[in-house]
């Protein structure tokens, strides 16, 4: 198969920095889209993998799975892209397309194992799959979704990660009007799990272990801040919130959170914390409560969060970097220190 030899940014070893290397991209298929990527977020998912924090890294590896773009090229049989056509990629690239769940637009769970962006096996070229730290990205049309034209393209980048991860268990769990949603943790996720579970109509209150953040959670769309290390403030909310959207992904006391809920109510986890959380069951059973995980959503459903996000002018608060400082980025958002998301000016790749 011919391949086109690109510029990209990865490690080759779990503890060597990110560096320049040249990766591979197949010639496209009839059913493939050439993206020319001008932006890619930078997920902390991209930092543990890097680091093979979750074991099962094949080297080299280059992260990204926030990818947004333009159209350059597109095979024979493409019928929803043309050149030109402003673009993303999230976490997959492909999937079996025969499952139940493939069927059900829930790709995320395919039975056989979808093929993230990054770090899967490559069912074109063999090896692993590279992802958006890269000049270009060939994808499946299947895999590539819109982006609303009224949206700045960086802040978008991550709507594709961050965003639908929000977005996906807010809708499973019937978010809306009359409906009152926790958000616990303001970063990464959270910020967004806030401006979406607000623009679908619910009654927001914000979590957070930091009095600073109030202003910011308000801003963001919060009808309500709580300090979550105040007892008396969060006893305030026992028994009064329908879901708890859950983005913390350090060690927390998941207890606390669950008395909050009434009847019947659910907290999903989105953020993955290192070690088992330990739930007592008078938690649960005393309200018929459910604890619960998301994780992504299916390329439908990405769809229609971006069409969402473009109807309600809602993208990522972002810092921009260069490519050449994604290691200082790695460094700080190990520290949080970001609001909230990084965004890769690719550009920088190229020069
Ligand atoms: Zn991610
Ligand atoms: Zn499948």
């Amino acid at each position: 198969m011919h391949t086109e030899v690109i510029k990209a940014y990865g490690t080759t070893a779990a503890t060597t920095p990110l560096d320049q290397l040249s990766i591979n991209r197949r010639e496209p298929t009839p059913h493939d889209v050439v993206i020319d990527i001008l932006f890619c977020g930078v997920c902390h998912s991209d930092l543990h993998t890097a680091r093979n924090e979750w074991h099962g890294t094949i080297y080299p590896c280059v992260p990204g799975h926030e990818i947004v773009g333009k159209v350059v090229r597109v095979g024979d049989h493409v019928k929803k892209f043309k050149v030109g056509d402003q673009v993303g990629v999230g976490c997959l690239v492909d999937s079996c397309q025969e499952c139940q769940y493939c069927k059900e637009d829930l790709e995320q769970f395919c039975e056989k194992g979808a093929t993230q962006t990054y770090n899967s096996s490559d069912k074109h070229l063999g090896g692993q799959t590279y992802g958006g730290y890269s000049q270009k990205v060939v994808v499946n049309e299947g895999f590539v979704v819109h982006i609303p034209e009224n949206l700045d393209l960086a802040a978008s980048s991550p709507l594709l990660c961050a965003g639908i991860t929000t977005y996906s268990p807010l809708r499973h769990w019937k978010v809306g009007p009359g409906k009152k949603v926790g958000v616990v943790g303001i970063g990464g996720l959270g910020h967004m799990g806030i401006k979406i579970a607000k623009a679908m109509g619910a009654h927001v209150v914000a979590f957070t272990t930091s009095e600073s953040k109030f202003e910011e959670a308000k801003r963001l769309g919060a009808d309500e801040v709580v300090l979550s290390k105040d007892a008396a403030q969060m006893r305030a909310f026992r028994g009064k919130l329908h879901f708890i959207l859950d983005c913390v992904s350090a060690e927390h006391d998941v207890n606390a959170y669950l008395s909050l809920l009434r009847v019947d109510g659910s907290l999903a986890l989105v953020g993955a914390p290192e070690f088992p959380l330990p739930v007592a069951a008078f938690s649960l059973i005393g309200g018929r409560k459910s604890f619960a995980g998301s994780a992504i959503g299916g390329l439908a459903e990405t769809q229609e969060m971006l069409d969402f996000c473009g109807e309600h002018n809602i993208t990522a608060d972002i810092e921009m970097i260069n490519m050449q400082q994604i290691n200082e980025a790695y460094d700080r958002l190990l520290k949080n220190d970001v609001r909230y998301r990084f965004v890769i000016d690719m550009a920088s790749l190229k020069h």
